[in-house]
């Protein structure tokens, strides 16, 4: 019996782990569809937590706190369906085109992530297989299945307070890529709340070298498209996540309502 080193490598799930990807609410009578690509911070059990403690899997270099708890409870009140992301973005960053140094990245925020040091193709390969691509393909199936619907598209993240010692002022951010129609809207209804500072491609501007989900999926396939960033110390508690749920789903009926949309 030979062994098949290319069959071992393709393991990295076991029967008793979730799959890549859930889809909450496919059939969502919304034009609305929303994705979360850093929704976990769940570390396939064979990869032995990269080699991080648990406190710093909590943290936000690992996934985006609160960002599914606001996209669930979205997806909820405005009917749409959801896509999230099963494993964290330090296993294989759903929102980074796979030629990215950040795809697996060997360190993040100053943190050391030793199970991503000089890994080999086929461990790489094996991760792209079991997470990158079917996470993508969901996407694409439910996109696809929309050909005919007006569908917009909107993708939820979150930023930690302060980076590198700089403390950021923005409550949330709006970014978009070349098309800034639905930003540029969604931008307007969240400018009406007078203690919200709202960013505008802020903090994140959005670049295909270094993003994914709104250059493929959103204005790759020509859809009205927005990446929403929160910040986390406001989604830190159900409440947080409830006052951000509303608000956004308050500016996403707005867009609605002025007839941009189908
Ligand atoms: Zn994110």
């Amino acid at each position: 019996m030979t062994i098949d080193a290319g069959h071992f490598a393709e393991l990295l799930l076991a029967d008793d782990e979730p799959q890549a990807f859930e889809i909450v609410n496919a059939t969502g009578a919304s034009q609305l569809v929303l994705v979360c690509d850093h929704a976990s911070n769940r570390v396939p059990r064979c990869l032995d937590n990269l080699g991080l403690t648990p406190e710093q899997l909590g943290e936000h270099i690992a996934w985006d706190p609160g960002a599914a708890d606001v996209a669930r409870l979205l997806s909820l009140k405005l009917d749409a369906p959801l896509v999230l992301s099963s494993y964290s973005r330090l296993v294989i960053d759903c929102n980074r085109p796979l030629q990215s140094p950040q795809s697996i990245p060997e360190q993040s925020a100053g943190v050391l992530v030793s199970g991503n040091q000089n890994i080999t193709a086929a461990d790489r390969a094996c991760r792209v297989k079991n997470v990158f691509v079917p996470y993508h393909h969901a996407i694409n199936q439910l996109l696809a299945a929309r050909q005919n619907t007006p569908t917009v598209f909107l993708s939820l993240h979150s930023f930690s307070p302060s980076l590198e010692g700089q403390q950021r002022p923005w409550h949330i951010g709006i970014s978009s890529w070349r098309d800034h129609t639905l930003a540029t809207l969604l931008i307007n209804a969240l400018k009406k709340y007078d203690d919200i500072l709202v960013g505008e491609n802020e903090p994140y501007a959005i670049d295909p070298e270094f993003d994914y989900a709104i250059p493929v999926h959103g204005e790759g396939r020509g859809l009205p498209s927005a990446m929403i960033e929160i910040r986390q110390d406001g989604i830190r508690t159900a409440a947080g996540v409830a006052v951000w749920a509303e608000r956004i789903a308050k500016a996403y009926r707005e867009t609605e309502r002025v007839g941009f949309i189908g």
